[in-house]
């Protein structure tokens, strides 16, 4: 009996932690900003060997190991 009350007072104390953990992050972010985020993790990111902008790696083109954001700087190359 004792270990039951325990067992649902643990329960309880958990899922009342898990919704206000919930609740907090719901009121800190927007739901656009959560999508975006989710997005980002989903999507790695590549750095473009010649100009540095951050671009999605399905966006990038690549040049051996190197990554570039357009075909003028695939041509330009790392070179600044
Ligand atoms: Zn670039």
């Amino acid at each position: 009996m004792i270990l039951r009350i325990l067992f649902f007072a643990v329960f309880g104390w958990l899922l009342l932690s898990w919704a206000r953990g919930r609740a907090r992050r719901a009121r800190v972010m927007p739901p656009v900003a959560r999508e975006a985020q989710a997005a980002r993790a989903s999507v790695p990111m590549k750095v473009c060997a010649h100009c540095g902008i951050l671009l999605p790696e399905p966006e990038a083109l690549r040049s051996g190991d190197k990554h570039y954001c357009c075909a003028e700087h695939r041509r330009a190359g790392s070179g600044q």
